[in-house]
């Protein structure tokens, strides 16, 4: 490598983090024992939420030292979903939190913002025309793009609002069928990711074929995100996010800090 290649765009990118005209951005909720996991019928079984148990803290089980043992289910939280999550990624190549090329953990974001149409309807589903809409505005999707689905979720900080299940089940926003397999063959994203508990929506169990998201975007090799805030503070175009898993063998997904560069 040159000095010229060791000079170029990294320099600068830390120059204009220094300078703070590139912020960081956390995307990730904070992980604890109260964070909500998604509610599955009681046919299936159910992932735990976190568990944590102290090994030490400054005393007699270790004088000088604090840390903390962790039981959780993989999808706990921020979290992301590798495509042998499903059973329509499962024999993909790299297909697992250890296996995906880390390249594929970097990419720029596409911000849609339906957090108006969510306001008035929580079972809101995002559609290839919607999108189409957005690219009218912001430009074509290109290809490797994190689409990042902008819904205001977050702030229902309260477990009950943020999971909002009712008798006939859940009622969060998620994406229509078409709309995934538009985002996957058609704009070759890297994945979706979301401010609700799972990349599909609430009723999506009830929908042909059963959380067609998952289906889809795994099928095709493609990644989720989950339980991500301050999508507020991103532009439509022009932020980078990094979201790389923990490098579980064979992991289907894991808890995660979600980060985004993004110019102020
Ligand atoms: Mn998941």
């Amino acid at each position: 490598m040159t000095n010229g290649q060791q000079n170029s765009v990294l320099s600068q990118l830390m120059e204009e983090l220094s300078a703070e005209r590139i912020r960081v951005v956390d995307l990730t909720t904070s992980l604890g024992p109260e964070t909500p996991v998604i509610d599955l019928p009681p046919i299936f079984a159910p992932s735990p939420g976190l568990t944590i148990t102290e090994i030490s803290r400054y005393d007699a089980h270790g004088p000088a030292w604090y840390w903390n043992t962790l039981h959780l289910g993989e999808h706990t939280g921020t979290h992301f979903d590798a495509p042998i999550h499903w059973v329509t990624g499962k024999d993909l190549p790299e297909n697992a939190t250890d296996t995906i090329p880390p390249r594929r953990f970097v990419g720029p974001a596409c911000v849609i913002d339906v957090t108006a149409e969510v306001e008035q309807n929580p079972d809101f589903l995002l559609t290839p025309a919607r999108v189409q809409q957005w690219e009218a505005t912001y430009g074509r999707i290109p290809a490797g793009a994190w689409v990042l689905l902008r819904t205001g979720w977050s702030k229902r900080t309260s477990r009950e609002d943020f999971l909002n299940v009712r008798e006939d089940g859940a009622h969060s926003p998620g994406f229509a069928k078409e709309c995934s397999q538009f985002l996957a063959r058609d704009r070759d994203v890297l994945g979706v990711g979301v401010e609700t508990v799972g990349t599909d929506a609430g009723q999506a169990g009830t929908f042909d074929p059963p959380f067609p998201n998952h289906t889809t975007m795994h099928g095709a090799g493609k990644f989720g995100i989950t339980s991500l805030i301050n999508l507020d503070q991103l532009p439509p175009t022009g932020a980078v996010v990094i979201a790389a898993p923990l490098k579980i063998s064979g992991g289907s997904g894991s808890p995660l800090r979600v980060i985004a560069l993004t110019p102020t």
